[in-house]
């Protein structure tokens, strides 16, 4: 069995090499600029997983010294199947993720997505109501 790491260390780059060929293992690549988190799986077999950063999917912290992301990683379609949660550069080992469960994970993000969207936008179009019922006095009642 493979080693797995326990920790990663976080740098803040300005552009991710695209064939990864320097990307070490341990090391979380964090691009602001793009947008994009990318690491080598620390399971030990090395595959890249990329992800990019977004304020209801994949959102990360960073106290200045650790990050934490959030929600955990997985992706069934790596063949490790690896699943684990970085929490203040602490790698949080999970059972491996099996297929249903990465798409559950998607669905429930996608309809989690669309309702704060939907909230976002209910909220607005309210506000704008209100905004023109200040503006103009009712002619039809
Ligand atoms: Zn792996």
């Amino acid at each position: 069995m493979r080693r797995r790491l326990r920790s990663v260390i976080p740098e803040f780059v300005e552009y991710i090499p695209s064939d990864g060929k320097d990307l070490v293992p341990g090391v979380v690549y964090i691009s602001m600029k793009h947008r994009t988190v990318v690491l080598r799986c620390p399971c030990g077999c090395g595959q890249l997983s990329e992800f990019v950063l977004d304020p209801i999917r994949f959102r990360m912290m960073y106290d200045g010294k650790s990050v934490t992301f959030d929600p955990s990683i997985g992706n069934s379609n790596l063949k490790c199947r690896s699943h684990f949660w970085i929490r203040n550069n602490q790698i949080l080992w999970c059972s491996p993720m099996q297929r249903w469960a990465t798409r559950q994970a998607q669905e429930r993000e996608a309809a989690q997505a669309l309702k704060e969207r939907k909230a976002t936008q209910t909220g607005a179009r309210a506000r704008f109501r209100g905004f023109l019922k200040g503006l103009t006095r009712r002619r039809n009642s």
